[in-house]
């Protein structure tokens, strides 16, 4: 190819429009656009398995939007890029900017390297509202607390820039002789556990756009208070897309807030803050996704118990509102928030195991599975983190399911096996009495398991837990 060429480097963009380095890029009309597998540099933080399910179909859905010019490598960033750069007439290269530590070392990096060969380098904000460094406090430091991070520094701060339109007169090319096909890339299971999955997700820019307008049209009248009861499609479930960058925040944002102005909409922007928030932790604390943000949680006693672990994960906990939440993961690859804080709750606090084994299930089994807002998610619940919920304040799974899942929908849909129980029974069918039980065709420990651990008790072991934590520090 004799042309000028710029490179488009996709990451976690995929998508066309609103997205500030592809439009940078497309000032120069001949683009490669390219996307590099790369699990060489994120050490134990690889894309799990559902992760890389999700972008075999959103490369997919990219590719084809792009008609077939998206050139696909898998290696070492900077050696296929100097690769490329080798082969063809690059002028430029352009991407937008990740946040996770082991990506922001690589990129400065590449982007030495390429410019002592004499290569334009041009990295932009593709998404993020607002980037950490732009939400300081006064005397120059980081916000720890949401509600300042969010009112005074995000909302004080330069408004976000306006979405853009997909670049125009652009002429895309393809490695034709280098790129992998898609499938090389091997990012389907071989054991298809995917085939559920696939009915509940549209994947791709277009896929985001619609599950935005049903968002709209559905949930958004209802989110402020709706967004809290599992069972209602109150949530815009827009995580997976916008972590993959199949739209942007800048979208979501100037989306919502063109309908009109009310109480739903702003919580929703908030909700969108809560994500910057998590950005930001992790911008400011790179140690985020394995240490505590607050030291004194390294002397607490966790226990070990690969059981009550494996009980947990595969939603056999005997807890109803624990196993429904930990089986629509399995199932969908995916979590309601309030879901997520139960049975984060439940396993470091009731079986006072490390928050680790909760995040890294969730990397592995989440199609949001996001370092940012996992790592945070998981020391907010742990009561170690920034702004974190108070170590003290353990969630019942069962009072929990009887307030956010009055009539029990979201239980039975998860956990069929119990599903005939009356709903006074539904949320604790250890407390039921025997024809109880029976009429609804339950056995425990045969249908469906009594509880791995006693609530009450537990509870009260990790309160004092707590406490000896407290007297020491
Ligand atoms: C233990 C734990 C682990 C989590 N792990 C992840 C994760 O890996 N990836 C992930 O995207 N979110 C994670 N979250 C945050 C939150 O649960 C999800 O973002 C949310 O449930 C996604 O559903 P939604 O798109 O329907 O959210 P909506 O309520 O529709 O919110 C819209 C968007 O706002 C952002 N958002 C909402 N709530 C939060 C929050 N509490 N923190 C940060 N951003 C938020 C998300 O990007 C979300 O897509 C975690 C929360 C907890 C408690």
């Amino acid at each position: 190819m004799k042309e000028n060429i710029s490179i488009h480097w996709f990451r976690l963009d995929l998508r066309l429009s609103d997205n500030p380095a592809l439009t940078n890029s497309a000032k120069h009309r001949h683009v490669l656009p390219i996307y590099i597998f790369d699990d060489l540099n994120s050490s134990e933080f690889k894309m799990g398995r559902a992760s890389r399910w999700w972008l075999h179909h959103s490369l997919a859905s990219l590719e084809a939007s792009l008609e077939g010019n998206l050139s696909i490598y898998h290696g070492e960033p900077l050696d296929i890029l100097n690769d490329i750069v080798a082969r063809f007439n690059v002028k430029s290269v352009y991407w937008n900017r990740c946040y996770e530590p082991w990506r922001i070392v690589g990129d400065r990096r590449i982007k030495e390297n390429l410019k002592a060969k004499g290569i334009e380098v041009e990295s932009a904000n593709g998404s993020l509202l607002w980037e950490p460094w732009t939400v300081k406090k006064q005397d120059g430091s980081f916000y720890k607390v949401f509600t300042p991070f969010y009112r005074k520094g995000c909302l004080g701060a330069e408004v976000p820039r306006d979405p853009l339109d997909p670049p125009q007169n652009v002429q895309y090319h393809k490695d034709e002789e280098f790129s992998l096909n898609l499938d090389a890339l091997q990012l389907l299971p071989h054991i298809r556990w995917d085939k559920k999955m696939v009915q509940h997700w549209n994947i791709g820019e277009g896929g985001a756009r619609v599950r935005f307008q049903e968002f709209i049209n559905e949930g958004l009248p209802h989110y402020k208070d709706g967004r809290n009861v599992p069972a209602k499609p109150y949530v815009s479930r827009l995580s997976p897309h916008l972590h993959f960058g199949e739209i942007s925040p800048n979208q979501l944002w100037y989306g919502v807030k063109s309908i009109s102005a009310d109480q739903n909409i702003e919580h929703f922007c908030s909700e969108l803050g809560w994500r910057e928030f998590s950005y930001s932790q992790l911008y400011y604390n790179p140690k985020l996704p394995r240490e505590n943000l607050q030291s004194r949680f390294n002397a607490f006693p966790w226990f070990d118990n690969e059981s009550l672990l494996r009980a947990w994960q595969k939603g056999r906990t005997g807890i109803p509102m624990v196993d429904a939440g930990m089986r629509e993961l399995w199932q969908t690859g995916y979590m309601h928030n309030r879901v997520r804080m139960i049975v984060g709750s439940f396993l470091v606090k009731n079986l006072r195991l490390h928050w680790h084994y909760g995040a890294r299930w969730f990397w592995d089994t989440l199609v949001d599975a996001d370092l940012a807002n996992n790592s945070a998610g998981w020391q907010w619940i742990a009561g170690c983190g920034a702004d974190a919920s108070p170590f003290f304040r353990i969630f019942n799974p069962a009072t929990q399911g009887q307030k956010f899942d009055p009539d029990g929908r979201y239980i039975r849909r998860f956990v069929p096996e119990i599903a005939m129980l009356p709903d006074k029974y539904l949320f604790s069918p250890w407390k039921a009495e025997g024809y109880v039980l029976e009429n609804a065709n339950v056995q425990l420990d045969i249908t469906y398991p009594s509880p791995i651990i006693d609530l009450k008790q537990s509870r009260e072991a990790a309160l004092a837990a707590f406490q000896s934590l407290k007297k020491r520090v």
